[in-house]
């Protein structure tokens, strides 16, 4: 399966890299595609936010990869909620995730980059999850626990649960070996 990387807007080419090479041990293969704007027309002037729906359903889908993973450093949200870490198309080919909130919490200039990219794998590979057709699982150390906050970011790890694991298996995944 090929995940292609869609950095919008100014993104860190090492936390891009730290992705590419994660995912694609995780789900086969991964690239980085060449960088877009975010899309103006999904910034509410109101709110300071850009809503990622709006984002999400704008992103092209070229034809050689499964699943299209945007990857931004702004803050978005979702209807009926004060922000969001990612959004995805349930059981299609498009996810976003933002690195915006993900950097919170963190002093340490060094600490802080090893967090941004865990943060961001979890977050990464929990929205390709549910373009795969998974939804939230109630195990908290599995990958598509909801976050709800940074601390259920920090608890959970970055892999699926034995249960959302078989799941995919019968989709005809085999992620086993990750
Ligand atoms: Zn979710
Ligand atoms: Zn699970």
């Amino acid at each position: 399966m090929e995940v292609c990387i869609l950095p919008l807007g100014e993104v860190e080419g090492q936390i891009l890299a730290f992705l590419n090479e994660k995912l694609s041990k995780i789900f086969g293969s991964a690239r980085i595609l060449g960088r877009s704007e975010i899309p103006e027309h999904a910034f509410n002037h109101l709110r300071m936010q850009y809503n990622s729906t709006v984002i999400l359903y704008s992103l092209p889908i070229p034809s050689r990869c499964d699943v299209v993973l945007a990857v931004l450093d702004a803050d978005i949200y979702a209807e009926g909620l004060n922000f969001v870490f990612g959004e995805a198309e349930l059981g299609g080919r498009r996810a976003i995730i933002s690195l915006f909130r993900l950097k919170w919490g963190v002093t340490e200039a060094k600490e802080a980059e090893e967090k941004l990219k865990e943060r961001a794998l979890k977050e990464a590979v929990h929205e390709i999850g549910h373009v795969l057709g998974l939804s939230h699982c109630p195990n908290r150390r599995c990958v598509m626990h909801f976050s709800n906050s940074l601390l259920d970011t920090d608890i959970k790890s970055w892999r699926f649960c034995e249960k959302c694991l078989r799941k995919l298996a019968r989709k005809g995944l085999n992620l086993e070996d990750a």
